[in-house]
Order: structure tokens, then C-alpha cells, then sequence
């Protein structure tokens, strides 16, 4: 094992730098993780970082191929199981054409992996139903940055110019357990009493907030038209920069026209004066009222709903309003949340895009995808369906009947369960490529055990667009291999007969640079010798001596006449609203101990004995309603399922509102309650709010 590798931590977005060590003390994990100095996490680690190796030698790692036989998985050998893959492909595409197959992947593969997954999907099997987890996380922010600034960056800014703002407003992102570290880059406007949080819980970022607007759930939107109403009416807007740089300023003022704080106030539960409050004071922050910037950031609280796209549309309209987009220490981000969101949706793996985030159904864009593929356009399929149409057609007459998951839960992750689970098991084959048997792997005809961060090389691209080096700091176990492997594997034994799928990361991203070049998203300067030179390289980079871009819209947006787009968004209610026999709200969310499905954090034994099992959050007047005390069991039911869990009784939470953390699996699966009802653009579930009846268990 090498001593002393320089990498970054396995989960979140954040990407906080780590060294890794040989461990030597016992059940440490096989390396030690100490926090190294970057400007993301300034040195610091959370709890999931520091605990980050425990993850490496759980004792159920996956470490050879299994194949189901008489109901049992059972080990096989790699050549076995690739082949028993390939056979079953061939028949099924033979008999029910190429898309019969279908490619999920996920947001925590390496940028190398993401691409190869996207290439063997419309190269290999010829499919066009490919799309991946992402599409529950970054969708909707990703669809409103594109058709405002026309071009889709989390962050279009270094993380630290956050550090520099007067204030920051945060609508729907809990990174005070989400990315703690990040929570150093706010302490500038907490001195100047400039953070603003939008949240229907006060989370631990809400209680160091200096305003706390917290909102009906599901009325983020109305209450950022307010903000932008009261900005505008007060004289507080940058007029010069809404005339020079948007092309729609007069739409802004009629479609916030109509938001003055009271009626906000009726639909939110904000009180209008403190509305008033917050406008006034991000606007006091805004460099074109003397203040030394303002940043106004997004998370999944915001973006996980059924009008996620018009509320992230809402928050940029608000900026622009501001005149923030491209100025100094301000402007609109969204915070990524996966490992590599940012990286993951650039490079091939969603349904409508091929790499260099080009569009799949441009001419153009196909031509010259192809060209570096050397395939014929016209046998590039797609655009295909995205996340939740594609496992509604799971087995149907019509539908896929193979599909193959590259690191995603999508039995814990996905919204409505039991839909998912009937979809799942009418397919004739399942195939999982994971580290350990997630409850997705358990229910598959062949698992693939794959490497993991510390067990593979390969490139993130973290929250801020800053592509970084994930190094091998040990071997894998048994016989783990990484996804490129199954990617080549399979593709050699395809009809398509494809020999173009390396098992080099190195050489995958050399090839990722080519398929980029000239696309949003342009690799092509980004080369793994200037990242292991110490370069911080920002996409896009277009060549070898470009320095990368940190800063987007200093003069111009990635727009054909470099004006922002000022696109009109209304309010409207949630998808599944309150009623009287579900009169409270559902809203989930995470917790500092755990990552996503907690396939991974759930088997780290410091991480689950501080949060075990789900529970709700009651607020106390809900508590003595229904009689429940704290830790009593409660049922929650809306129109998708049922669960028990125990309560967990709170004034943080809303009267109105039901906390449930989405971490766990089986029975502590809150995804069964939660209602798929799509955003019409980004085609996002509405995760974050359904309508809830809870009772006593005791009464039921
Ligand atoms: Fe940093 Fe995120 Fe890892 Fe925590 S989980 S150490 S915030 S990258």
C-alpha cells in the first residue's frame, strides 16, 4: 500500500481533501483518513469524512461476481457472469429490439466511469433508455440555470467567493449537516448579520441564520417572488445591469407585481414584515448598492418539487434583479449534492445528453460524438425517457425488460416504492454493480462487486466545476473490479462488437477531453498531468494552456446574444395537497451522520449507532394531539403507502409539518410515502412534500 496518498472523500459534493495513511490502529479501516488543506473545506472533515475508511472493509463487501440461481445469489466467475449478462442481452434486444435494455447510473461515479457508461449505452447496446440518479437531485436546478444562463455549473463561482459575501441567502439547503465544512465560507455574513435561510424545519443552518423565513412547505416560490417584489417596488433593483445584461427586465416587474409581502404572507406563513426584512437586507449586500456581495444559493428543499424549475427560476430572476450573476463575491449557485452531480450529468449518463453536456437531439452534436466514437450518427439512438418514466416502464409490453444500475439504491432512493419494487421484479434481468449488496443488489439476477474511492484512479468535478484527482491509496478486495471493466467486458461480447471501452481511467479521460472539446462543458485543456501538477482547473478549459474558468458572466451569459434569460414563474400548489384526511405536511431530508440511500454510511459503525433507524419529527402540538410522547410510535400514511416509525417530538419542525430522514431501507423506507409527480421541465419527482395523515400507534 502506498503511505501518504493525497485524495478526496468518498461522499459529498463538497469533495473535501483528504490524505490517506496505512491504518495502524485495529478496526480503523485499511487506511487512516486525516483532512487536508483545500479551498472547499479549508482543512476541515465531518463526521462521514473523518469515518470515511470504515467503508472500505465492511464486513459484507461485495468482493466477487453472484449470479441468481434456483433463487439463491451465487458466487461466479467474471467471465461467467459477463457472459450469462451478454446472453441474456442478446436475447432479449434480439427478440424485443435494442432499448429493451436500459443504463442507470449515478452521481457518485467517477467522471471516466459516467462517460463509459454513457458510451456503452448508445455504442455497445444501442439503447437510448439511459439517464441516472441525478435526475432526483440536480434536474431541476439544471433546467433553470440552462434556460437562464445557458449553461448549467452548480457553483458558477469558487466556493471561497462565498467567504467574501455581505450575505447569503439559502433556500432549502441544510449544509450545516449536509457539508459542514462549507459552513466556515458563511462567516463573513454571519458577522454582518447577513445570512438569510429558507426552511420549513430550523435545521442547525437555520438556527445560525440571522433571518429565518420558515415557510409553508411547498411555498418556496411564492416567497422568493416576494422577495423580488419588494426589491423592485423599493427602488432596491440594479436597473442598469437588468437593462444590460437580462433581456426581459419589464416581465419581472409584472410577474412580482402581484407578490406584495402580505398576500406572500397569507400563502407562506412568512410574516410580511419579515420579508421585508430579507429583501432589504440581501439588497443592502448587492455591489450595485455599495455592499460587498451577495450570494443566493439553492438546494434539493428548493429543487425537489413538482415546480423545482420555477422556484430555482425564481432565486435567479432574484439575483439578476440584484444585479449579482458575474459580479464580485455574489451571484446565484446551486450547492451540488452527490460526489460528482457536477461531473456525472456532463458526460453522457442522462437521457437527453451526449458529452461536453451536449444535446443529444442537436445534429451537430451527434456528428461529432460520433466522429470521436467512430460510429454513424444516424445509429446514435436517444433522447431516451428520464429517471422516473424509464422504471414506469420497467417490464411493461412496451418497455425495458433488462436494466443494469451503476451506483444507485434506487429501492431506497426513488419516490413511490412499491411502485419501483413491482417495475423491478417484472423485468427479466437485474443487473447491480456496487461496493456492498444495497437493497437494489439483493433483489438482482447478477451483482457485480466494483471498486470503490480509495481502490481506483480516476477525476470529480465537485460543487464548484473544479475537476480534481481521486487516487489509489490500496488494492481492491477479492475480485472487485471497477465499472470499466463490465463497461469493456460486455461490450466485446455485444453483436455491436465495440472494442473501444478502455480499462485505463487515464486513457477514458483522454478520451472524455476529445468527446467534450467544443461543448459546455469543455474538458479538452483539463489533462490529469496538470491536475497531478497541483492546477485547480475549472470547466470550461478548452486547451492545454487555458487556465480554466473559476468566475462565469464576468461580461457575458452562455446565451446566443449573451443577455440572461428573464423566464416568468407563477406559484401553484403541490402536487398532492393537504386534504382533511391528510391534513399535515411530509417533508424529508438528511442528517449529518448519513450519505443518500445510507448504503454506505448505515454499515459505518460510529455513523449508525448516532442515527440508527428513521423517525418522525412531530411538532409538540401535534405530539399532545395525538397523545404520542417522545420515541412513541407513530403511523404515517399518505396516498402511495404506509410506515411506522418512532416519533421524535420538536418545536424545530413546523405545526404543520412531519420530518422523516430518507436514509434507511426496508420498513424505514419514507421514499414509499413519496409522490413521483413530475416537474414538467426537469421531469423531477416531488420528493420533498406530500400531503400526510399520522397517527398514534396505539389508536390505530
Ligand atoms: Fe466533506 Fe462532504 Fe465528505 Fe463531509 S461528506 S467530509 S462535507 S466531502
Amino acid at each position: 500500500m502506498t503511505a501518504g496518498v493525497a485524495t478526496h472523500c468518498p461522499y459529498c459534493a463538497l469533495q473535501c481533501a483528504t490524505t490517506l495513511h496505512p491504518a495502524n490502529q485495529p478496526g480503523a479501516g485499511p487506511v487512516s483518513v486525516e483532512p487536508r488543506d483545500f479551498p472547499t473545506n479549508r482543512g476541515g472533515l465531518c463526521q462521514k469524512g473523518w469515518t470515511a475508511a470504515a467503508v472500505l472493509d465492511v464486513p459484507d463487501r461485495l468482493t466477487t461476481p453472484l449470479i441468481r440461481k434456483d433463487g439463491v445469489l451465487t458466487p461466479a466467475s467474471w467471465t461467467e457472469a459477463l457472459d450469462y449478462v451478454a446472453e441474456r442481452i442478446n436475447a432479449l434486444q434480439a427478440e424485443h429490439g435494442n432499448d429493451s435494455v436500459a443504463v442507470f447510473g449515478g452521481g457518485g461515479l467517477t467522471n471516466e466511469k459516467a462517460y463509459a457508461l454513457g458510451k456503452f449505452a448508445r455504442v455497445a447496446l444501442r439503447t437510448a433508455n439511459v439517464d441516472y440518479n441525478g435526475r432526483f437531485c440536480m434536474s431541476s436546478a439544471a433546467a433553470a440555470t440552462n434556460r437562464a444562463f445557458g449553461i448549467d455549473r452548480g457553483l458558477p463561482f469558487p466556493l471561497a467567493d462565498v467567504g467574501d459575501a455581505q450575505a447569503v441567502l439559502l433556500v432549502g439547503s441544510n449544509l450545516a449537516e449536509t457539508m459542514p465544512p462549507a459552513v466556515a465560507h458563511l462567516a463573513k455574513a454571519q458577522e454582518q448579520g447577513g445570512v438569510v435561510v429558507v426552511d420549513p424545519r430550523r435545521t442547525p443552518t437555520a438556527a445560525l441564520a440571522d433571518v429565518h423565513l420558515q415557510a409553508t412547505p411547498g411555498t418556496d416560490l411564492a416567497l422568493v417572488l416576494a422577495l423580488t417584489h419588494v426589491v423592485l417596488q423599493e427602488g432596491l433593483a440594479d436597473q442598469d445591469y437588468l437593462q444590460e445584461r437580462t433581456d426581459d427586465p419589464d416581465g419581472l416587474h409584472r410577474s412580482t407585481a402581484g407578490w406584495w409581502p402580505e398576500r406572500a404572507e397569507r400563502v407562506t406563513g412568512v410574516p410580511a414584515a419579515q420579508i421585508r426584512q430579507a429583501a432589504r437586507l440581501l439588497a443592502a449586500a448587492a455591489p450595485a448598492n455599495g455592499g460587498e456581495g451577495c450570494v443566493i444559493m439553492t438546494g434539493r428543499g428548493a429543487e425537489q418539487h413538482s415546480k423545482g424549475t420555477d422556484t430555482v427560476t425564481a432565486c435567479i430572476n432574484l439575483a439578476l434583479a440584484l444585479g449579482l450573476p458575474g459580479r464580485a463575491n455574489s451571484g446565484y449557485g446551486c450547492i451540488t449534492g452527490q460526489g460528482n452531480g457536477q461531473g456525472g450529468r456532463e458526460h453522457g449518463q442522462k437521457a437527453d445528453q451526449l458529452p461536453g453536456y451536449r444535446k443529444i437531439d442537436d445534429p451537430a452534436a451527434r456528428e461529432y460524438v460520433a466522429n470521436v466514437w467512430g460510429v454513424d450518427p444516424a445509429d446514435l439512438p436517444g433522447p431516451g425517457k428520464s429517471a422516473v418514466e424509464l422504471i414506469d416502464a420497467l417490464g411493461t409490453p412496451e418497455g425495458p425488460k433488462a436494466l443494469l444500475v451503476h451506483g444507485s439504491n434506487l429501492i431506497v432512493s426513488a419516490p413511490r416504492l412499491a411502485s419501483v419494487r413491482e417495475r423491478l421484479a417484472s423485468l427479466d434481468l437485474l443487473v447491480v454493480a456496487d461496493v456492498v449488496p444495497s437493497e437494489t443488489a439483493l433483489l438482482a439476477d447478477v451483482v457485480f462487486p466494483v471498486t470503490q474511492w480509495a481502490e481506483e484512479e480516476g477525476t470529480m468535478t465537485s460543487l464548484e466545476g473544479r475537476v480534481i484527482r481521486r487516487r489509489q491509496a490500496l488494492r481492491p478486495p477479492g475480485d472487485a473490479r471497477s465499472d470499466l471493466a463490465i463497461f469493456a467486458g460486455l461490450a466485446e461480447r455485444l453483436p455491436t462488437r465495440s472494442d473501444g471501452f478502455s480499462l485505463d481511467p487515464a486513457e477514458v479521460f483522454d478520451e472524455l477531453r476529445e468527446a467534450s472539446k467544443g461543448g459546455i462543458a469543455d474538458y479538452a485543456g483539463i489533462s490529469w498531468d496538470r491536475l497531478d501538477a497541483g492546477e485547480a482547473l475549472f470547466w470550461p478549459c478548452p486547451a492545454d494552456d487555458h487556465p480554466g474558468t473559476p468566475r462565469l458572466f464576468a461580461d457575458r451569459f452562455a446565451t446566443p446574444d449573451g443577455k440572461a434569460r428573464i423566464v416568468l414563474v407563477d406559484h401553484r400548489a403541490v402536487a398532492d395537497d393537504l386534504r382533511a384526511d391528510a391534513p399535515l405536511y411530509l417533508v424529508t431530508g438528511r442528517l449529518l451522520q448519513h450519505y443518500q440511500s445510507g448504503a454506505q454510511t448505515r454499515r459505518v459503525a460510529e455513523l449508525a449507532s448516532a442515527e440508527p433507524e428513521v423517525f418522525a419529527e412531530l411538532h409538540p402540538r401535534v405530539a399532545t394531539r395525538l397523545g404520542v410522547p417522545d420515541g412513541g410510535e407513530v403511523e404515517l400514511r399518505t396516498a402511495r403507502g404506509s410506515m411506522r416509525l418512532a416519533a421524535r417530538v420538536s418545536s424545530d419542525v413546523r405545526p404543520d409539518t412531519v420530518f422523516v430522514p430518507f436514509h434507511y431501507g426496508g420498513a424505514g423506507a419514507v421514499n414509499e410515502l413519496t409522490n413521483d409527480a413530475l416537474d414538467p421541465v426537469s421531469r423531477m419527482p416531488e420528493f420533498k412534500v406530500c400531503a400526510v395523515e399520522v397517527l398514534a400507534v396505539a389508536n390505530t
